[in-house]
């Protein structure tokens, strides 16, 4: 078959992985490159895609071939590494090269908007003299960015041992060789505060890029970094794909946060594609965290990474005294069912006597997690999705956390008529009034999604709590991260272990997280910390581990549970959901998926299911669980491939979702 100069690939932002072939008009002829946005007639629709290669074959369809229709003459392009890495994203996670470019460009935007990256710095920060610890570290970061050369390295330290530092010398490093710098952190961690102590530090101007910015600076943000004038990118899980030429460093901040994983297609984890662009690159990797994902911690292990360990706080800050409440025994004693402890309650009042802060988590938002009825024992669930409807007292409305629907409170039980229902499960909301109760002189806010739903109010909250404007700041794990505190001498903890009896093998490993990141949290300044953990499950070795932030002894022992049920790390997953209106269509979808896994894998792949997942229901949507697992993770990704090529013309191809290398299996 002969190759034709005027025939290209096209790839187009549909679910269907193959690429489209069209035909180049004499007219656009000098025009056509690899990584050109064109308009293309597709179907009885015109839509855009990307051209990917150019000069190939005709395909044997019998149809006659249809001519590209425009250039889209603004762009955005996309240069041949980023090509080549939307590539990897979507033989790797399955998805169409088409959408693995769709998530890699800023939006098309018509009017060019004004232009909003973060300015040049106010007044230059002197750097600091880095500790003894840092200079390790950097002594063996730095050469590696003078070499030019893919590098990756696990920087392991507490929060507060001075991570950042790091980066910014290692970024300096690589701007004095020309080359450029991509700052990952995760969503939440895109504070003002990172913003200006990064424009004070680097030279030129600084590009953010996240998703959740106005289509128009976040395009305009792109087109600066493309061109070079901005050497800095400082964004989100979406940065990663940030058109930087000349890539020398990569930061992965807080590699571990699950916000670098996206949850819709392509379901790709911004992590792990920074690992492939840096070593595509030839550039500089630093994946930073206090509680590594086991994955990273694995690969650091063998050797893979290497391993980069920042001692203790700066300044030799003691780590604080953390002290875990036995929730069983609280209530044997005082009779009562209360959610903040006598302990607590002492510990909060010494630190507001003595002018300090306190941080209160409860890891769960709203009132009352559902309304129970004490006489039949029926909780007020979602009409489409399999869980309880919370009740939130403000705006008086029981929601749910899955599908957002929302419905009245009922005057009695819907099943027996009983009168009265019993709220359970204390969310923020209740945890807030509980906390105005106990201490009606102080200040308190709380931050949650549901509070700061309106642009701006997170910020406002931070600010005003760093100002010292509140004593009490209770909230969500959105209180958790990457925010530095001096003031606080005391964290709370509320029902520490709730995580942990999920029905998801991350689940020993989200919790430790969160309370090791808490506890961080506690002390910052000049004065000791204090933490306090409340559980039922008081002695459940997790707790403990993360009380004496021993990660490595939780890494161990979780380890070995990966080990006996070959999970991730040692083995590679795909979770596959078949999901269906009637149950026993996706029933019988599910096992036609498993069928076909079976045989694309030649039996030499782990299969659990399939099963109903632990959630069943959502959106009114049936979903059937199967997961697959292989030692080779490559090897799994292809089976899994050609596994719902063999299915393709029996089960609708919207019914499959499949997620390669799972953050959440519920
Ligand atoms: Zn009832
Ligand atoms: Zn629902």
């Amino acid at each position: 078959v002969s190759e034709d100069r005027r025939l290209v690939s096209v790839a187009i932002a549909v679910p269907v992985r193959r690429l489209f072939t069209y035909r180049v008009p004499e007219t656009l002829e000098g025009e056509i490159r690899p990584g050109v946005r064109v308009r293309v007639p597709f179907g009885r629709r015109r839509v855009e895609g990307t051209v990917v290669e150019v000069g190939v074959a005709e395909p044997e369809t019998g149809r006659e071939l249809l001519d590209l229709e425009s250039v889209l003459d603004d762009g955005p392009e996309l240069d041949p590494p980023l090509l080549f890495l939307t590539r990897f994203v979507a033989d790797y996670y399955l998805c169409s090269w088409g959408e693995a470019i769709e998530s890699a460009l800023p939006p098309r935007v018509r009017r060019r908007p004004r232009r909003e990256a973060i300015g040049e710095p106010g007044e230059p920060a002197p750097a600091l003299s880095p500790t003894k610890a840092q200079e390790a570290v950097l002594a063996e970061i730095l050469p590696a960015v003078h070499r030019r050369a893919y590098a990756p390295f696990l920087l392991f330290g507490a929060t507060g041992s001075g991570k950042t530092e790091v980066y910014l010398r290692a970024a300096e490093a690589a701007l004095a060789k020309g080359r450029g710098v991509l700052y990952l952190v995760p969503e939440i961690g895109l504070t003002p505060l990172l913003l200006s102590r990064l424009a004070r530090r680097l030279p030129g101007p600084i590009a953010v890029l996240h998703s959740a910015m106005p289509a128009g600076e976040r395009r305009d943000a792109w087109e600066r970094v493309r061109s070079g004038e901005c050497r800095v990118v400082v964004g989100a899980r979406s940065a990663v794909f940030a058109p930087v030429p000349e890539l020398g460093l990569l930061v992965v901040d807080e590699e571990h946060d699950g916000s670098y994983k996206q949850e819709e297609r392509p379901r790709y984890h911004a992590r792990d594609v920074a690992v492939v662009r840096a070593r595509n690159e030839g550039a500089v990797l630093v994946l930073g965290s206090a509680t590594p994902s086991l994955e990273s911690f694995h690969h650091a292990r063998a050797g893979r990474y290497r391993l980069l360990r920042l001692g203790g706080r700066v300044e030799q800050r003691p780590l604080p005294a953390v002290r875990i409440v036995d929730m069983r025994r609280e209530y044997r004693e005082t009779g009562a069912v209360r959610p903040v402890s006598r302990a607590l309650e002492k510990a909060v009042a010494e630190a507001l006597g003595r002018g300090e802060q306190a941080l209160i988590l409860r890891n769960r938002r709203g009132w009352a997690k559902a309304l129970l009825c004490p006489a039949c024992g029926v909780r007020i669930g979602c009409p489409r999705c399999s869980l309880s409807l919370t009740w939130h007292r403000e705006p008086g409305r029981l929601r749910c956390h899955l599908c957002g629907i929302e419905r009245p409170r009922p005057g009695a039980c819907p099943a027996c008529g009983q009168p009265e229902l019993r709220e359970v499960g204390e969310g923020t909301e209740r945890i807030e009034d509980e906390l105005r109760r106990l201490f009606p002189e102080a200040r308190i806010g709380r931050m949650d999604r549901d509070t700061v739903r309106r642009r701006g109010v997170q910020e406002r909250l931070l600010r005003q709590f760093d100002r010292g404007d509140l004593d009490i700041l209770v909230g969500t794990q959105m209180i958790a991260k990457g925010h530095d505190f001096p003031r606080v001498t005391l964290v709370g903890v509320l029902s520490a272990d709730h995580t942990l009896g999920l029905p998801d093998f991350r689940a020993a490993e989200r919790t430790f997280q969160l309370l090791t990141q808490m506890a961080g949290r506690a002390g910052r300044g000049d004065r000791p910390g204090e933490v306090i953990v409340q559980a039922f499950d008081s002695g459940h070795p997790v707790l403990r581990e993360a009380a004496a932030q021993d990660y490595e002894a939780f890494y161990e022992r979780e380890m070995g549970f990966r080990r006996a049920l070959r999970y991730p790390p040692v083995s590679g997953l795909v979770r596959l959901l078949v999901v269906g209106k009637e149950p026993s269509k996706a029933r019988a979808w599910a096992q036609l998926v498993a069928e076909a896994l079976e045989q694309a894998g030649e039996n030499k792949l782990v299969l659990s299911g399939p099963g109903p997942a632990p959630v069943e229901r959502i959106r009114g949507m049936y979903r059937e669980q199967i997961l697959v697992r292989s030692a080779g993770r490559r090897r799994l990704v292809e089976a899994v491939s050609r596994a719902l090529e063999l299915v393709e013309r029996k089960v609708p191809r919207r019914a499959v979702h499949v997620d390669v290398d799972p953050l959440s299996v519920l």
